[in-house]
């Protein structure tokens, strides 16, 4: 056996290969596509608090800006990897596509623990990381994010140091900022109720009524406790949710069958997301093994914790009941999972278009910034829906007429709509 590393890159490069040949892409295309179209390496050098200097290796991966200005996040991580931020940046394309925002893929990262740094040295890593990039970003170029270990506060920062270099206000270079300093209302909710109105559009298809069905959820953190409001607001009963327990270093599945009290649950939990064991065993939870809410008699299976949950070991405990699975998480499901839900018939909602209600509202947030005007909650949410709503409407009806995987049927959107753009500004 192999006993080579898992490379990220050649993973996404592996699965637009098997789209583009479904799709007929000719060889200009292919070669455009499966590499990005810039990159840039960075040293940074920043002055830590007892004086020394640091320097820390930075990228910026603009894979394809075809359809728009590049967006993407930026990641804090000991273990980036250039290969890493690629693939990244390359499904970015394709989550902007398939949602169908005007708007490329692009990625970026830092390889640091920001646990060991100073808030102050944090402060001075993301202006570092501005100054190297300034000129190569910006409102009509490529707009970062947050992402893993960066915040809001780090956006505001990187923002401010833009605005000094450029010399004006230029509040749609980046999103995620802080609500009232150019952020968006309704971010928070974005990606769980994004998830949410794909399944409510999913249960049309398939005939069923949201108040006939039942659902269990891994994970309760952002993604998970939004979809589950929302969920329940349309009719949906969830019985079952999970979550990691960082003092005993495991996770645990918590179950009422009459139905979990969310409001409840929130007042028992921390901000990561950890749900309190004791408290929820006196508020009547059965409190199981964390891998268990797969197992759970449920129409709809929601994963929102964290990739590789669905592995070829449990996608065989999928209850018989189970029709329908949104994956609110990035790549919960591993190809050998994906392989037997595809056999056996349930309806996926692939992590892409499930979960692009978050990449989704940072396009809307980059709108008001560009406009500096900003609109109610409910005008971003309500503007969501239609999005989320005929992104899936397209992926659907592809699937159906073509007889497609919905993620197969994902991609080929996708990839189609930035080979379109590419071909008809002339690049290929
Ligand atoms: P979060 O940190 O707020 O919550 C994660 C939850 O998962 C927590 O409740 C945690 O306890 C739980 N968890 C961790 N390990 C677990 C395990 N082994 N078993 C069960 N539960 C476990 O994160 P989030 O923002 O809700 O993101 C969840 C997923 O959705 C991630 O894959 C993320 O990449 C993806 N996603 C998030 C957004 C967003 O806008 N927040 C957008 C797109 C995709």
């Amino acid at each position: 056996m192999s006993s080579k590393p898992f490379n990220a890159f050649q993973m996404a490069q592996a699965q637009f290969d098997k789209v583009a040949d479904m799709l007929g892409l000719d060889e200009a295309s292919k070669s455009l596509l499966r590499h990005p179209m810039r990159e840039y390496h960075f040293s940074l050098p920043v002055r830590m608090d007892d004086g020394t200097v640091q320097v820390f290796r930075g990228f910026r991966v603009q894979h394809n800006d075809a359809r728009g200005p590049g967006k993407g996040g930026i990641r804090f991580h000991p273990q980036e990897t250039i290969d890493t931020v690629r693939a990244l940046a390359m499904w970015m394309t394709w989550k902007c596509a398939v949602v169908n925002i005007p708007l490329g893929g692009s990625k970026g990262g830092v390889i640091c623990e920001p646990h060991n740094l100073s808030t102050i040295e944090q402060e001075r890593l993301c202006r570092q990381w501005v100054r190297q990039i300034a000129r190569d970003i910006g409102p009509v170029r490529d707009v970062p994010a947050p992402d893993v270990m960066t915040s809001a506060q780090h956006m505001l920062w990187m923002l401010d140091e833009f605005e000094q270099i450029h010399g004006g206000k230029y509040p749609g270079v980046i999103t995620g900022k802080p609500v009232g300093m150019g952020g968006s209302l309704g971010r928070t909710e974005a990606t769980g109720y994004g998830v949410v109105f794909t399944i409510r559009e999913a249960l049309k298809e398939l005939n069923i009524r949201p108040q006939d069905t039942i659902a269990a959820v891994q994970g309760f953190g952002n993604v998970a406790q939004h979809a589950i409001e929302l969920y329940e607001q349309i009719g949906g009963k969830v019985i079952s949710v999970s979550s990691w327990s960082q003092a005993d270093q495991q996770a645990y599945t918590f179950v009422r069958k009459d139905g979990i009290d969310l409001h409840g649950l929130r007042k028992i939990t921390d901000r990561f997301g950890g749900i309190d064991k004791a408290k929820a065993a006196d508020s009547g939870y059965q409190v199981l093994p964390g891998n268990t809410w797969i197992e759970q008699d449920v129409d709809i299976l929601i994963p929102a914790a964290l990739e590789n949950s669905v592995t070829g070991d449990n996608v065989t405990k999928i209850s018989k009941q189970v029709k329908l699975m949104a994956e609110g998480a990035n790549g919960p499901t591993t190809p050998e999972a994906d392989h037997v839900l595809k056999e056996r018939g349930v309806f996926v909602i692939p992590d892409f278009l499930a979960n692009a209600g978050g990449v989704t509202c940072s396009y809307l947030e980059q709108v008001q910034s560009n406009m500096n005007y900003y609109w109610e909650k409910d005008e971003v949410l309500g503007k969501l829906d239609v999005m989320m709503t005929s992104a899936f409407v397209d992926v659907s009806n592809l699937a159906s007429k073509r007889k497609l995987y919905m993620r197969d049927a994902a991609y080929m959107i996708a990839i189609a709509r930035v080979a379109q753009a590419c071909g008809d500004r002339g690049w290929v």
